[in-house]
């Protein structure tokens, strides 16, 4: 995989001092890179029957559409507040530069067993968190979560504890 991280780059200090940007922009806009992203990210999910993929925005829309797409099922946006035009459950977190909140339309997924859950960067686990309470409150339940990028050393994993989490790439 270090064809893919060859394509990620990395900008200091950004979008506050201390942070590590990892801008995945250099690699969604290279064609192979792309294809190569979302097949890693779908290859552990291909024959397990999954209902729908959810997306946290908004990189999160960009590679679990992908995803939902490679594996033939639904898609499922999470979004910021205020975003999504109907009835909708909320969840506050705090991520590695900030806090905030993510919503989800109530009727989203209610009653579906198999849901994989999709974004670009596992830092400290707030927000993944907050979008499996979402899943959870929706009513739907989670089969797995999949990252482009697990930052190995702020461990947010352990914020997802019983959850079956896949990271194609560890820094
Ligand atoms: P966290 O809630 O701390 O796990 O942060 C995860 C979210 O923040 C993801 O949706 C990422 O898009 C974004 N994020 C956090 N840290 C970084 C980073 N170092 N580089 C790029 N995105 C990041």
């Amino acid at each position: 995989m270090d064809h893919l991280k060859a394509k990620i780059r990395e900008i200091p200090n950004f979008p506050t001092q201390g942070i590590l940007f990892y801008d995945i922009t250099t690699l969604l806009c290279d064609p192979q890179g792309f294809r190569d992203t979302v097949d890693a990210l779908a290859a552990p999910y291909m024959g397990e029957d999954i209902d729908q993929v959810v997306g946290i925005e908004s990189r999160g829309f960009i590679l679990g559409a992908a995803v939902a797409n490679t594996l033939g099922c639904g898609f499922v946006p999470v979004r910021k507040p205020g975003k999504l035009p109907g009835a909708t459950h909320s969840q506050a977190y705090s991520l590695e530069y900030g806090n905030n909140a993510l919503e989800i339309h109530q009727d989203a997924c209610a009653g579906q067993q198999r849901i994989l859950v999709v974004d670009d960067v596992l830092a400290t686990g707030g927000t993944a968190k907050a979008a499996l309470d979402l899943v959870r409150k929706a009513g739907g339940h989670v089969f797995g979560i999949a990252f482009l990028i697990e930052l190995d050393f702020l461990g947010g994993r352990s914020e997802l504890p019983g959850a079956n989490v896949y990271s194609v790439l560890h820094y």
